[in-house]
């Protein structure tokens, strides 16, 4: 039985106190259930959360990206061993908005991968098309080469420590979620892919989350598709009673 996960990206929003506010709210109203959940504060709150996160069964910490390189004088960056240091035990690597903002290439999410993996955390690799993309009907095709150009890179042992994120960027903090068929057609494709570069076996295994304005109105439909494994959550993270609900769809 594959994990159900959910993760929520805040990306940069909140300040500490409101950090602090939110995660104990999460935390107060949140169902128990096995469902992994993942928070992914801003940098700056990581050490703060990690003491509220760390002691909740099935809560976990992690971060909205990691280095490429190990340490030294990179002024402004932050190693995957730092992340490591404060509690982290996921890292996301490879969002679009990194991949559109901050001209991340394939290379740069190998090392990145490569230095999360060494420092033992488990990335939550994001892919997704644009609506260009989409639209333009080779949306099977952009998925093949994110995925064939990064985790051709790593071996079996490596890959079974990855979780990916299908988050189509036509569908990211607009308001527009991909229909089930959608979702649920992407994440077979995703899942037959990972089969070809590694296993069947290993396919099975793999988690992989949809991400792209999911929220407590249509996660249980998504969470539903047969070859979805939970959500990683932008926007609807930020409210405690929303994540919770999302939390609770499956
Ligand atoms: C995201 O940025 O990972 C995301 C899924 O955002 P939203 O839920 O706001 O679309």
């Amino acid at each position: 039985m594959r994990k159900k996960i959910v993760a929520g990206n805040w990306k940069m929003n909140n300040t500490l106190d409101e950090a602090v506010y939110l995660v104990e709210e999460i935390i107060s109203k949140v169902k128990q259930s096995e469902v992994v959940k993942i928070i992914i504060p801003p940098f700056p709150f990581l050490e703060s959360l990690n003491r509220k996160v760390g002691e909740v069964v099935s809560f976990h910490l992690g971060a909205q990206n990691c280095s490429s390189l190990p340490h030294g004088a990179y002024t402004g960056e932050v190693s995957a061993k730092m992340l490591h240091s404060v509690g982290c035990q996921y890292v996301l690597v490879g969002h679009s908005e990194r991949r559109a903002y901050f001209n991340e290439t394939n290379e740069d999410l190998v090392l990145k991968l490569r230095e999360a993996l060494a420092h033992q955390l488990k990335p939550i690799f994001c892919i997704g098309e644009s609506l260009d993309q989409r639209e333009g009907g080779f949306y099977f095709e952009v998925i093949k080469s994110q995925m064939a150009e990064v985790l051709s890179h790593f071996s079996a042992s490596e890959f079974i420590n990855i979780i990916i994120a299908y988050e189509p960027i036509w569908a990211i903090g607009t308001g527009l979620t991909a229909t089930t068929q959608q979702a649920q057609e992407m994440h077979q494709y995703i899942r037959t892919e990972v089969a070809s570069i590694f296993s069947e076996e290993i396919a099975q295994q793999t988690s992989i989350l949809y991400g792209g304005s999911c929220n407590a109105k249509n996660a249980h439909d998504l969470f539903a598709c047969k070859d979805v494994d939970g959500g990683l959550i932008g926007g609807a993270s930020l409210n405690a009673d929303d994540f919770c609900a999302i939390t609770a769809s499956f």
